[in-house]
C-alpha cells in the first residue's frame, strides 16, 4: 500500500486541480489540502495564517470502499507514478 494503511476500508480519491495529482487518502472530505502542493508551500507563510492560504485543495472525486477495492485504486495509482498509462482512471 502507497497512499494508505494496509487494512484501509474506506479512502478517498482525489484529484489536485492544481498539480494534477491523483490520490487516495484515509480522508473522505470534500476536500483536503493537496499533500504534494503543501510540501512547494512557502514556509515564510506563518501557521497563523491559517488555512485558507494553504496551497490549493484536492476535491474528492469519489469514495473507495472496501478492502479490496481500496488495495486496487492503491496499485493503480502507484502504477501510474511509476509510468504506467493509467489515464482512464
Ligand atoms: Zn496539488
Amino acid at each position: 500500500m502507497y497512499y494508505v494503511p494496509d487494512e484501509t476500508i474506506k479512502c478517498g480519491y482525489y484529484e489536485c486541480p492544481k498539480c494534477n495529482e491523483r490520490f487516495l487518502d484515509i480522508s473522505t472530505e470534500d476536500s483536503i489540502v493537496c499533500p504534494y502542493c503543501e510540501e512547494d508551500i512557502d514556509l515564510e507563510i506563518g501557521p497563523d495564517e491559517g488555512m485558507n492560504n494553504l496551497g490549493s485543495k484536492a476535491k474528492l472525486i469519489s469514495i473507495v470502499e472496501g478492502k479490496e477495492e481500496v488495495e486496487k485504486m492503491d496499485a493503480l495509482l502507484s502504477l501510474a507514478i511509476t509510468g504506467g498509462n493509467y489515464d482512464w482512471i
